[in-house]
């Protein structure tokens, strides 16, 4: 198995802990990068006219848009901590890859997460390292 098929385990292996336990801290602090105008219009369900006067969504460049959760959750958030988008194709990339990120022969795992600093993914971590990956947290 590839280090890109043990990462998606890993994503999936901790959904009942993210819903259940952290209630997707991911979606209610932090940045989200947007990549263009879809994925804008997909993550802020309508208000994003609202999110800019607020300045919670600020242009990041080309098409690009940084909204910043805190204050607010993610506008796609649901009651039940679900993504009310999630099957949608113009979900972010990184909230799906949301918390591994590859970047060539490296995986960094974001320490923000739980699941990542209570080592619930560490199994899965330890066989990407042992295929050669250099994992970082
Ligand atoms: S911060 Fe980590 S544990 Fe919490 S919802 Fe996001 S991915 Fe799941
Ligand atoms: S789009 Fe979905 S996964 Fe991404 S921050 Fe919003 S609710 Fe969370």
């Amino acid at each position: 198995m590839d280090a890109e098929t043990i990462a998606d385990e890993a994503r999936s292996s901790i959904g009942w802990y993210c819903m259940s336990t952290c209630k997707a801290l991911c979606c209610r602090k932090g940045i989200i990068r947007l990549q263009g105008k879809q994925e804008i219009a997909a993550v802020t369900q309508g208000k994003e006219e609202e999110l800019r006067k607020e300045r919670l969504l600020e242009d990041a460049g080309g098409e690009a848009a940084i909204l910043h959760v805190g204050k607010r959750p993610c506008p796609s958030l649901t009651s039940d901590s679900k993504c009310s988008i999630y099957t949608n194709p113009h979900r972010p990339k990184g909230c799906a890859n949301f918390p591994l990120y590859f970047y060539g022969n490296t995986l960094w795992a974001a320490s923000f997460c739980p699941a990542v600093k209570t080592g619930l993914m560490d199994e899965h971590l330890k066989r990407i390292e042992e295929l050669g990956v250099k994992v970082l947290k």
